[in-house]
């Protein structure tokens, strides 16, 4: 039986914002009613900042659910779901906080929902302890499309920490069912891009960060490319590298700050992708927290990744809370690991 209310402790594991929103996105998708207590307690600021609050009233309006506690600095809140309802949207989050988690949230509902939708977010969109927007444009989105449906996102305008004030739009064509996938290889690289953004400051901030990247990868110039917002609410910047492979794409961010030389921030990022270039593993920890969950109502799929962070082993366990799944973590070697789900249900079924 799986009616009755979860309870969900958001003091478990990593004790941050994923255990909220990963309860709200599977509160939806199982129209299962929930309780959250110790919101965030494992970070200094505990309870409900903006963006969990705008994840929480998204999640509202998406699942036209029944809210108490959704208030700012809140660190319990009760979520009673009624039907996801696809269509028009627009979530505002009023500070920097992240929009691409924000849309994490309620994604996953509307993947299968009875029709499109379009969604506006606005707030950051490139945050260094969330998925910047290229990583969900070109690390997340692709894998969510290998299980069927159409999610396509496009930046309007970035946002930086502290104005916020960016956006972007995704379009979403649904499907009946979620495919399942395996990603165990990357596959031969075919292209790679070195992109630095620059809001509202001088454009030479980003010539200079790609000028490093060249010297320290040898890419060619036309591989790189600087991309300058004068629309932006604030002033930032950022420095993504794209290594583009036949089956994953892997998306690494320095940011620019501002006691920080543009050398630094290249620096920085090099060695990151670098990292990634020693080993041949396909999913790096951010993708695997974040594929958990698509995968989970897929009913199953796999995944070669780097050792688990404390987000996918919580993540894991905030999954088994609302679903009868298995997942099977298999260390391969010192830093390699598959990660296999499976409903019970289908396991049985392989079984038989
Ligand atoms: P939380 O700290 O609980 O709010 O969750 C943060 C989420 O952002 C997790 O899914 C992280 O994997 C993801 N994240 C943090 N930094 C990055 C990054 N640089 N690239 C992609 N995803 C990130």
């Amino acid at each position: 039986m799986r009616c009755e209310r979860v309870a969900i402790d958001g003091s478990m594991g990593e004790g941050g914002g994923q255990v909220l929103r990963s309860s709200l996105t599977l509160a939806l998708v199982t129209g299962r009613s929930l309780n959250v207590e110790n919101i965030r307690a494992g970070r200094k600021k505990p309870g409900l900042l903006r963006q969990h609050l705008s994840a929480v009233r998204a999640a509202a309006e998406v699942g036209q659910a029944e809210v108490r506690g959704g208030e700012l600095g809140s660190q319990k809140i009760e979520f009673v779901p009624g039907a996801v309802v696809p269509g028009e949207y627009r979530f505002s989050i009023g500070s920097a906080g992240s929009a691409t988690l924000v849309l994490q949230t309620v994604l996953p509902a509307l993947l299968t929902a009875s029709g499109p939708s379009k969604i506006v977010l606005e707030g950051g969109t490139h945050n260094p302890m969330a998925p910047p927007f290229e990583f969900l444009e070109k690390s997340f989105l692709p894998c969510v499309r290998r299980m069927g449906p159409r999610v396509e996102a496009t930046l309007d305008r970035p946002g930086f920490y502290p104005a916020g004030g960016g956006a972007f739009a995704v379009a979403i064509e649904p499907v009946e069912r979620l495919e399942s996938f395996d990603l165990l290889e990357r596959g031969k690289t075919t292209k790679k891009i070195a992109r630095a953004i620059v809001a509202n400051l001088p454009l030479d901030i980003g010539d200079r960060e790609l000028e490093k990247v060249r010297e320290l990868l040898t890419w060619d110039r036309r591989e790189l490319c600087v991309e300058e917002f004068t629309d932006a609410a604030g002033s930032g910047n950022v420095l993504i590298l794209e290594l583009h492979g036949e089956h994953v794409t892997q998306v690494v961010t320095g940011f620019g700050e501002r006691r920080a030389s543009a050398h630094s921030v290249a620096e920085r990022a090099v060695r990151e992708l670098r990292r990634y270039l020693t080993s041949d593993i396909p999913v790096d920890e951010h993708l695997a927290d974040q594929l958990l969950l698509p995968l989970a109502l897929a009913k199953r799929g796999t995944f070669r990744t780097v050792r688990p962070s404390s987000h996918t082993r919580t993540n894991i366990d905030v999954i088994r809370s609302f679903l009868d799944i298995d997942v099977k973590l298999t260390e391969k070697a010192h830093d390699e690991f598959i990660i296999e789900l499976q409903t019970n249900e289908t396991a049985k079924h392989v079984k038989e």
